[in-house]
């Protein structure tokens, strides 16, 4: 099993990784968020994240909720100061699989993070889908047509928002905040360039994006009679 550890005391993350590495974790270290994110975004696939909550660059819940926030599923094990319920809540609301508090013994780590990648395999690969469109949550990729759909990660970040509501329409800030972190700086048109391109890659499809007037965007399916069975090959 493949563990992504989020730890920035470093006696703490070499006592963890040496004892997860003897009982047979292969264990990748992050010493702050901004490593944490790399790792994970490098496609490698972890069976589950060990996220400390006092970074130096970044509070973990919010990497927590960032990562959520792109689709990705992989469970995450908080470790959190002891009695602090507040944390334990605010992590459950943004997606944390379980909890365990400083200080505790390896075993108990051990048990939980077996228990954890345990209950996430056994669960079907969550997928979202719209017509042909659709988003493997395991391995955060789209597919359209069954034909892999080459994303930027603004791109992603739109097109997993509107997916998310498929047939109803996303208002434009509550996209623009997906889409772009809060010090970005973009500019409320940068939405609409995102989504020109996003529509592009989708041109020829049996799905599209189509702006509601005074709501925002909305992912649907075209209904036509030869959509399914056309055959042709999606996209450009
Ligand atoms: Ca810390």
């Amino acid at each position: 099993m493949r563990i992504l550890l989020v730890e920035d005391e470093r006696d703490m993350a070499a006592w963890l990784a040496r004892a997860l590495k003897q009982s047979g974790f292969v264990v990748d270290h992050a010493g702050d968020a901004r490593t944490a994110e790399a790792l994970i975004a490098d496609g490698t696939g972890y069976d589950a994240v060990v996220l400390d909550l006092g970074l130096p660059d970044k509070h973990g819940l919010t990497l927590l909720a960032e990562m959520r926030n792109r689709g990705n599923a992989t469970p995450v094990l908080v470790l959190t100061a002891q009695g602090t319920l507040p944390d334990r809540v605010r992590g459950l609301n943004l997606g944390a699989d379980d909890f365990l508090a400083k200080p505790f013994a390896i075993e108990e780590l051990e048990a939980r993070l077996a228990a954890l990648v345990r209950r996430s395999q056994g669960r079907s690969r969550p997928k979202l889908e719209c017509a042909s469109l659709v988003y493997d949550s395991e391995s955060h990729a789209f597919t359209l047509a069954g034909t892999l759909l080459p994303m930027t990660p603004r791109e992603h970040a739109a097109l997993s928002a509107l997916l998310m509501r498929a047939g109803a329409p996303v208002g434009k800030s509550q996209l623009y905040g997906k889409v772009f972190p809060h010090d970005s700086g973009a500019g409320p048109e940068a939405i609409e360039q995102v989504l020109h391109r996003v529509r592009r890659k989708l041109a020829g499809s049996d799905v599209r994006v189509v702006t509601v007037r005074g709501l925002g965007y909305m992912l649907e399916a075209i209904a036509t009679a030869d959509a399914a069975g056309a055959g042709d090959e999606a996209g450009g």
